[in-house]
């Protein structure tokens, strides 16, 4: 199945990695590819120590106007990625923040839903991050909306190590 979580609530990262750590744990093999995210977060090792493969692209600093050469490259990298594992066995793949990345128009978003399309015949993909693209919610089996009934982030309180990375 292909399901997404969107929305400008809190908890779309760390519900796909809580859904890896299920999976993980009846024995899946499951791969993150993880898009727009320069630096390591706090979620990076531990699911490295627990056996899961994950990786990280991203070009330092944020998109101000229009995106960078960095941003595309790193797009590309990341997607390149997905498409090595696609032929690995996995049983899950998440593609953290692939959202973002269509929002900004880094990857061809015709290739992607073409792709994702076809690959969600052999394992579970989850793609996270705000702004899905209706092309892609067309596409997929689950959507869920975060939706803020509150955030602290409104009031000022930016992210915080340990709770927002
Ligand atoms: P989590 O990783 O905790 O599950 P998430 O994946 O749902 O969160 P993202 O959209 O990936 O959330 O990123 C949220 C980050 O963006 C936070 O670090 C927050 O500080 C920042 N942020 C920027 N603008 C906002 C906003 N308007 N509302 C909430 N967070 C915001
Ligand atoms: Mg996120």
């Amino acid at each position: 199945m292909l399901q997404v979580y969107t929305g400008n609530g809190k908890g779309k990262t760390t519900a796909a990695f809580g859904l890896a750590m299920r999976a993980k744990g009846r024995g899946k093999k499951v791969g993150i590819v993880q898009f727009a995210k320069p630096e390591e977060s706090g979620e990076f090792k531990i699911a490295r120590d627990i056996g899961i493969d994950i990786f990280h692209f991203g070009y330092p600093g944020f998109i101000i106007k229009s995106p960078r050469e960095g941003d595309y490259t790193e797009a590309m990298k990341a997607w390149e990625k997905f498409i090595e594992m696609s032929k690995d066995g996995y049983d899950l793949i998440i593609l953290d923040e692939l959202n973002i990345v269509l929002y900004y128009n880094l990857l061809d978003l015709n290739n992607v839903i073409e792709t994702l399309m076809r690959l969600k015949n052999d394992f579970e993909i989850v793609v996270t991050g705000r702004y899905a693209k209706d092309d892609l919610i067309k596409i997929s089996d689950l959507v869920t909306e975060m939706c803020p009934l509150k955030h602290y982030f409104d009031i000022g309180v930016g992210a915080r190590e340990g709770i927002e990375f």
